[in-house]
């Protein structure tokens, strides 16, 4: 049965609400997703009824606190078919997930002339972190670059990755342009000369139905609050080849075995990486967006979001003085432009006077800016909430806010 975004809706309190005397109409999804009454009743209810400090206490409230943060992690290896729930780490969000990796494989993998490879279109938090890693290691790093229809330059990855390559790192799918990459092919090539891949699912986890078996890929990031949960809590998973080899990346209770002031042993994964007091309410938020998902289903909420960008398309294709930056096709929800002689945050600016919340500037990914010579885009990320009255909201102001701004 095909899924109605109008009956999902209803599920999103937030989205009842008027800006400027219009409803809102939110477009801005990549940066983070709207949330369903359940997450909201998850978190409510972990401090109205389970509020204690996890993995320590052996009353009950701690451990049925704690039973219920480790059936979170069952879920997302279920939700990402990891083989097993201690691959799974807790993080902040897709940001930290990555700075953990690089800090710890890069410290227990990296050596000077060792090269790790991005691309050009990554976001900030998969490009930093690693610049960070090669300072500290004498490492360099190597970037792949793009076509004009921005996709990841197939023959050049051949070329890039060598002997001294230590890691790639790819996003799944582009912040910016909404591209969905071949990573599967991607990690084959990079497996045959042993190179590890670490994929930013932050992108994709909240569209795509992922597999990392499937995959097969080494790590995998995504946040929690772009998935339809909470902000503060993110997930890392990694195969547990690579994770029992990578030494702690911060140090601090739960993360010990054994503290002494000679020395200090580790716990086993996945505490190993997880130093203090988790996000619990988080996690249990986390849990409720995954139950969310899975009730509609990721191919359908795949199916669904891209009628709706086939929609958008139309709309804006035509538009007059429109740069399109996105394609139509392997796109999971994002659409990029400029209106010619008007700049992003003007028409952003605008356009919020219609009750639409769209992204303008540099999205955290300003060397793909400069590779394109601009300075900023327009930004539309849709989400399964996201119906085509609203696109149509969206094409009738932005023929407006360009006859007001040209
Ligand atoms: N990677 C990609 C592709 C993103 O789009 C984002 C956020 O926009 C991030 C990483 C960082 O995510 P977070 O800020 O949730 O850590």
């Amino acid at each position: 049965m095909p899924i109605d975004p109008h009956s999902i809706r209803q599920r999103f309190p937030l989205l009842t609400r008027q800006v400027h005397g219009k409803p809102l109409v939110y477009l801005d999804n990549a940066a983070t997703t709207q949330k369903p009454e359940g997450v909201l009743e998850a978190m409510d209810h972990y401090y109205r009824a389970l509020n204690s400090n996890i993995h320590r206490g052996v009353y009950t409230l701690a451990q049925e606190a704690t039973d219920r943060y480790e059936e979170v992690r069952q879920a997302v290896a279920r939700f990402l078919h990891a083989p097993a729930a201690h691959e799974i780490i807790f993080t902040r969000g897709t940001t930290e997930s990555i700075n953990l990796v690089a800090q710890s494989f890069g410290q227990r993998y990296l050596r000077e002339g060792d090269e790790v490879v991005v691309s050009v279109m990554e976001h900030h938090s998969n490009i930093v972190p690693w610049q960070l890693a090669c300072q500290r290691s004498g490492a360099r790093l190597k970037v792949l670059g793009i076509d004009g229809q921005g996709r990841l330059d197939m023959d050049a990855l051949d070329a890039i990755l060598g002997e001294r390559t230590r890691l790639l790192a790819l996003t799944q799918v582009s912040n910016v342009t909404g591209r969905i990459h071949p990573v599967r092919e991607i990690i084959r090539k990079a497996h045959a000369l042993d190179i590890p891949v670490l994929i930013d699912g932050a992108q994709s986890a909240p569209h795509l139905a992922v597999d990392v078996q499937e995959l097969d890929c080494d790590f995998f990031a995504f946040s929690g609050h772009k998935a339809y949960g909470p902000m503060g809590i993110g997930v890392l998973y990694g195969k547990e080849r690579w994770l029992e080899e990578m030494p702690p990346w911060q140090g601090g209770g739960e993360m010990i075995d054994r503290v002494t002031f000679e020395e200090t042993t580790y716990n086993e994964l996945p505490y190993k990486f997880e130093a203090g007091t988790p996000a619990v309410a988080e996690a249990l938020g986390l849990k409720a967006a995954l139950d969310f998902m899975e009730a509609v289903g990721m191919p359908g909420l795949h199916a669904l979001e891209t009628e709706l960008m086939a929609h958008a398309w139309k709309k804006l294709e035509g538009f007059p003085g429109m740069r399109l930056y996105s394609a139509v096709e392997d796109n999971a929800g994002v659409i990029s432009f400029l209106l010619d002689g008007i700049h992003p945050y003007d028409l952003g600016t605008l356009l919020d006077r219609f009750g639409i919340a769209v992204r303008t500037g540099h999205h955290c990914a300003q060397p793909l800016m400069d590779h394109w010579g601009v300075p900023g885009t327009v930004r539309l990320s849709v989400a399964a909430y996201n119906t085509t009255e609203e696109i149509d909201i969206f094409a009738e102001a932005l023929e407006k806010c360009a006859a007001i701004l040209a």
